[in-house]
């Protein structure tokens, strides 16, 4: 399982709406309104 950076839920890789690589580290989400979270606080 990995961990969802946006809300802390528990994602399985397999079933996540999506994922990211960010400074060498690839990370899961939940939903797209996790992903889309992630997306615009990276832009900062
Ligand atoms: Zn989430």
């Amino acid at each position: 399982m990995a961990k969802d950076p946006v809300c802390g839920m528990e994602v399985d890789p397999k079933r996540a709406a999506g994922s990211r690589t960010h400074d060498h580290m690839t990370f899961f989400f939940c939903s797209q309104g996790c992903l889309k979270a992630f997306d615009s606080d990276s832009h900062r």
